[in-house]
C-alpha cells in the first residue's frame, strides 16, 4: 500500500520493541519467556465475584465519562495511603493506564512542543510524543537510575519543554523516588513553568517502607496529571481499567478526549473494582510480597552470574547491565533467545539509554524464573566472554 495515505506522525512512531520481541518468541516454543509486564497471580477472587455480579445486575450500559463515583470515591480514599490527595471530581477512570496517558498527550502538547522523558523509560512517552508531533528530549540518569537532578534543571532551563515524565517506580529499571529526589523536583517544578507527567502505575508494588511521589506536595498539585491504574495492581491486566487524576482546569479538555476515544471505561469492571478498593488491598499486599521474594532471587542469582544490577526498588523488572559481552543488546538477547532458550527484552526498546542492558520480568512463577536463571547461567558458560563466570 502506498505509505502516502499515513500519516507522517504515524510514520514516525515504531511498534513497541517489548511487543516485537514478545511476538519473536512465538517462534520459539520451549523457550521461557521472561518478556512481559503481567503478573502471573489470579485476579483476586472478590473482584471476580463482584464482576460476574455485575453481569448479573445488567450493570452494561455507558457510565459517565469520568466513570462511576462510588469508584472514584474509591480512588481518592486509596490515594490518602500514599498522603496524596485528590477529590473524586478530579479523578477520570479510563480504558488502562494506556488510555490515561494518551488522553493526556492528546489534550496538552501542541506540534513542536517539547516533551522531557528519562533517558530510559516506557517506550510510550516517546511514542505518544511523536504521535502528537511534539519534540521528544531526554534527562540523564546516574548510575542507580535515578534522575541526574542537574541535567533535568538544565534541559527544563535551556530548552523550555513543556511537559516533564516522571515514572516511579519505573519500567524498567525498578527504580523508585527517593526523598531527596523528591525535594529537588519539587523546588524545579515550583520554580518553572512546567507541567508534569507523573506516571505511578507500579506504586501497589513498592519495596521500600516509604512511598514518595511529586504529587505529595499539595503546592503544586495543580501542575501535576498523575498517571496509575489497576493492571498491575490486581493483576488483571486484561481488564483494562486505570485513572487520570488532575486539578480541574486540565480535565475538563482531558476529559474531552477520552470521551471521543472510549466513552468510559468498561462498566462491570468499574463495579468490580469499588469491592476490589474495599476488600482486596491484602490480596495486593501478598503479591507485593511475593514479589520481593521473586526480585530477591532474581537479583542474586544474576550477581553469582558476575551481571552488573542494582537491586530494584519497585515493579517487577531487573536491569542489568550487559556491556561486558560486547554485544548490542537487541544481538543479545536474540542470542540467548536461539541458543539459551530464554526470552528477555533488549535494553534499546526503553530507548537510546537502554542500550547495554536487558529487561528482566519476574512477573512470572518461581519455577519460571530458577529454569530460566539455570538456562541463562548454562548459555553464559558457553560463550568465551572475558570477565564472566
Ligand atoms: N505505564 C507504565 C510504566 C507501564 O509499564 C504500563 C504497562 N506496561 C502502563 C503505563 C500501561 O498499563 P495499562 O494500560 O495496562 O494500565
Amino acid at each position: 500500500m502506498n505509505d502516502n495515505f499515513i500519516s507522517d506522525y504515524i510514520k514516525n512512531i515504531e511498534i513497541s520493541g517489548i511487543r516485537k520481541f514478545f511476538n519473536e518468541v512465538s517462534n520459539y516454543p520451549n523457550a521461557i519467556s521472561l518478556t512481559l509486564g503481567q503478573p502471573d497471580f489470579f485476579v483476586p477472587q472478590a473482584i471476580k465475584k463482584a464482576l460476574i455480579d455485575a453481569i448479573k445486575d445488567n450493570k452494561t450500559g455507558y457510565t459517565s465519562n469520568a466513570g462511576i463515583v462510588e469508584l472514584r470515591k474509591e480512588i481518592s480514599n486509596y490515594l490518602k495511603r500514599f498522603h496524596i490527595d485528590y477529590l473524586p471530581e478530579e479523578i477520570c477512570i479510563t480504558a488502562g493506564g494506556s488510555e490515561g496517558l494518551f488522553d493526556t498527550f492528546i489534550a496538552l502538547l501542541n506540534p513542536g512542543e517539547k516533551v522531557l522523558i528519562p533517558k530510559i523509560a516506557y517506550p510510550a512517552y516517546e511514542s505518544l510524543t511523536k504521535l502528537v508531533g511534539g519534540e521528544p528530549i531526554f534527562y540523564e540518569l546516574d548510575n542507580n537510575f535515578n534522575p541526574n537532578i542537574e541535567d533535568v534543571e538544565k534541559k527544563i532551563i535551556r530548552e523550555a519543554p513543556k511537559i516533564l515524565i516522571l515514572s516511579f517506580p519505573s519500567n524498567p529499571t525498578g527504580t523508585t523516588l527517593s526523598m531527596k529526589d523528591r525535594q529537588d523536583l519539587y523546588n524545579i517544578i515550583k520554580n518553572n513553568n512546567i507541567l508534569v507527567i507523573s506516571d505511578e502505575i507500579y506504586s501497589s508494588l513498592c519495596f521500600e517502607e516509604e512511598y514518595y511521589s511529586i504529587c505529595q506536595y499539595e503546592e503544586i498539585l495543580d501542575k501535576i496529571i498523575l498517571i496509575n491504574g489497576f493492571s498491575k495492581m490486581f493483576s488483571m491486566t486484561g481488564l483494562r481499567v486505570g485513572y487520570i487524576c488532575c486539578n480541574e482546569k486540565y480535565m475538563k479538555h482531558i476529559i474531552k478526549v477520552h470521551q471521543y476515544n472510549t466513552s468510559c471505561a468498561p462498566s462491570i469492571v468499574q463495579w468490580a473494582l469499588v469491592e476490589g478498593l474495599k476488600n482486596s488491598l491484602d490480596e495486593v499486599e501478598y503479591m507485593r510480597n511475593e514479589f520481593i521474594k521473586r526480585r530477591d532471587y532474581v537479583y542474586n542469582r544474576l550477581v553469582q552470574l558476575g551481571f552488573e544490577v542494582n537491586l530494584p526498588k519497585g515493579a517487577f523488572y531487573i536491569f542489568p547491565s550487559i556491556k561486558k559481552f560486547n554485544m548490542s543488546s537487541e544481538e543479545f538477547a536474540y542470542r540467548l533467545l536461539k541458543e539459551g532458550n530464554v526470552a528477555v527484552v533488549p535494553g534499546s526498546a526503553f530507548g537510546e539509554g537502554g542500550e547495554g542492558y536487558i529487561r528482566i520480568s519476574y512477573a512470572y512463577s518461581m519455577e519460571a524464573l530458577e529454569e530460566a536463571l539455570d538456562r541463562i547461567s548454562k548459555w553464559i558458560k558457553s560463550l568465551k566472554s572475558p570477565g564472566l563466570g
